[in-house]
This record gives structure tokens, sequence and C-alpha cells, in this order.
């Protein structure tokens, strides 16, 4: 056992009031990590509450536990989230290292008496954390929550240690950050992690139904559209990309959820290496960055775009206008073009 582990683990003989939020914006991995921390510590008999930033999207109301999520951006929820900081003991951050990160809740989680346990996997992270379990080479933070788990409970199979509830949630986490066990990002730990996770008994095709075949009606409609319409191919600099401005998010009455994902098509293309989405929402351009092998996202995402993430996904935000935004990441792509170029 390592340091962090040790203290963790006397930390935790004792009943804690835990509190655990996650990324704005969650996705499977930022909640089903939580979820299935906050289920190994409330058998454990410690008081805990998971908070998300802000609203998730209906793909993942399936995950056990999610009922009990608080919201921190919706009123009737902030004064309960809230009063809890201020009682915890514990906070834990899964799936973040920048504070920025939880959005408005930031500020209340930075200023927090309780000291913070951060379990996370994306590069370059902000020390607030007292304990970090952080690892770049995990590909989700569900694979952390599981190793950690195994390592406080010295190494017993996971049919010993996860309900089926908790182990659907563990999976949904690494099965999305792996793009259903296709990046880069995927080992051996990963496949063994699974292996082990699923000797519990569930149905892994199921959890891949729920999650990618439940989308409405409207999102595949939208994604025809943006894919038929919207989908620009540079060959010179093996890119493309795709720009979507509130008008057109407002006639396909499309939330959140449904652009999340569109992004990765762009690298269905022959030959393409990098693939980019601009959505002009709320006054600000969201923007996806993906790419694959050599080339990093995540720099192009950090120098230009006050970004940052993984190296093959990354995301960043500008408050210049749609059409500036864009020019300006046609404007740099040259300086980037030996290297796309060089991308096996
Ligand atoms: P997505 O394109 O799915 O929104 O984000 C892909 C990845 O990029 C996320 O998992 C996260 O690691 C990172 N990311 C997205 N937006 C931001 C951002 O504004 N700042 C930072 N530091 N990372 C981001
Ligand atoms: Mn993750």
């Amino acid at each position: 056992m390592n340091q962090t582990i040790e203290e963790l683990s006397s930390f935790l003989s004792h009943p804690q009031k835990i509190i655990i939020t996650m990324h704005r914006d969650p996705d499977a991995d930022a909640l089903g990590s939580s979820l299935g921390w906050a289920s190994y510590l409330i058998k454990k008999g410690h008081d805990v509450t998971v908070i998300s930033p802000t609203e998730y999207t209906a793909n993942l109301k399936w995950m056990s536990g999610i009922a009990d999520v608080l919201v921190y951006e919706k009123s009737a929820d902030q004064g309960k989230c809230k009063r809890k900081i201020e009682q915890a003991t514990l906070i834990c951050c899964l799936d973040f290292s920048a504070l920025s990160r939880l959005k408005d809740l930031g500020k209340v989680v930075q200023d927090a008496a309780a000291p913070k346990l951060m379990i996370d996997h994306h590069l370059e992270p902000e020390h607030f954390a007292k304990w970090m379990i952080w690892d770049t080479h995990a590909a989700a933070t569900a694979q952390l929550v599981y190793s950690l788990v195994k390592e406080l409970e010295g190494g017993l199979p996971a049919d010993q240690l996860f309900d089926v509830p908790t182990a659907e949630n563990l999976y949904a986490g690494i099965m999305t950050d792996t793009g259903s066990f296709r990046h880069g990002n995927v080992t051996p730990e990963v496949h063994l992690a699974v292996a082990d996770l699923m000797l519990t008994g569930f149905d892994s095709s199921r959890v891949h139904r729920m999650i990618y075949d439940n989308a409405p009606l409207s999102r595949l409609q939208f994604l025809g559209y943006v894919l038929s319409q919207k989908l620009v191919v540079l060959p010179e600099y093996r890119t493309a990309y795709m720009v979507l401005t509130e008008a057109e998010l407002l006639k396909f009455h499309s939330s959140t959820g449904e652009t999340e994902g569109i992004v990765n098509y762009g690298l269905q293309v022959e030959n393409v290496v990098m693939s980019a989405m601009f959505i002009e929402r709320k006054g600000e351009v969201k923007i996806s960055f993906r790419s694959v092998g050599t080339f990093s996202v995540r720099d192009l995402a950090s120098t230009h775009f006050s970004g940052g993430g993984h190296k093959n996904a990354s995301g960043g935000r500008s408050e210049q206008s749609v059409n500036e935004t864009v020019a300006y990441f046609l404007s740099v792509l040259p300086a980037y073009q030996q290297e796309l170029l060089n991308v096996d």
C-alpha cells in the first residue's frame, strides 16, 4: 500500500460526511465513477452526498443511485448542496483536476474546510487536494475507482466487492472513455479490470445499449443534418470540422446531450486524424477536439482555446464570435500541418 492509500484507509475507518462531485456536464465516466465510489462508501457506513455541478444527459438516468444526485445549478438543490459541503469532512473530486471545471460550484468547493481527495486521469492537475489518486495512464476515472476499492479491500475479486449496479456504473465509465474499447488508452489493465467487473454477472451489452442506443429520434435527425450539411474536410491538414450556431441548435431543439459525441464522426473520414466541433451556446463557443495517434489535441486546446484534456480528446472555449473562433482555428492549422501529416 502506498502512503496515500494507507492514510485514506485509516481516515475512512471512521464514519465521515462525504461529498462526491465531478466535472460539469458530467459524462458516463464522471457519473459512473462517482456513483460507484459512493456506493462503496455508503456500504462502509459513511454519509455520502453526490453533487453534479450541472444537469446530466437523459441516457445516464438508468444509473443506479442517480436519483439521489443533487444538481448544484438547480435552485431547488443549491441550498442543500451548500449546507452539505459546509458540514462535510471529506470532498471527493472525481474525473477533473481543475476547479474551474465545476463552474459556480468551484468556489464553494475551494472555500470548503474539508480535506479533498482527487481521483482523476487528466493531465496537469491543480494541487488543491490533500490526497491524489491521479494516473494519466488510467483510461477512465472509473478504472481508478475500481483499483482503489480493490486496494483498500486487499485485492478481493470484484464479485465480492461490487454489486451488479455498481459494476455497471464503473463499466459504463470505462466503456465510454475508451470509445467502447477502441481508443489508444486501452491497455491490458483496462481489459483485466473489465473482466474482473464482469464476474459480478451484469449484462455488458445492455449497458452499451442504454448509453448508445437510447437516443430520441431528434438526435439522429440532428446527426443526419450535421453530417450531411455541416461536416467540412480539409485533406491538406487531415482535419475535419463542424460548426453549429445557436440558431441551428434551437431549430433542432438540441440539448447539450444531443451534440455530445458527434465530433467523433469526423475521425471516420478516411485519412482524417483530427476532428473539431465548434458549438455556439449561451454567448460562448464550446469546442471539442478529437485526434488519433501522436497528434495531441490537448496541446492545441491549451495553447489556443483556454482548454485542455487528453492527448486524443480535448476541449476548450472561446468568447469571440463563432466565425472569429473558426477563422482563428483555420489560421493556426498551418503551424500543425507537418505534425498532422506525420501521423501513422
Ligand atoms: P468534450 O469534447 O467531450 O467536451 O471533452 C473532451 C475532453 O476534453 C474532456 O474529457 C475533458 O478532459 C477535456 N475538456 C473539455 N473541455 C475542457 C475545458 O474547457 N478545459 C479543460 N481543461 N479540459 C476540457
Ligand atoms: Mn474520464
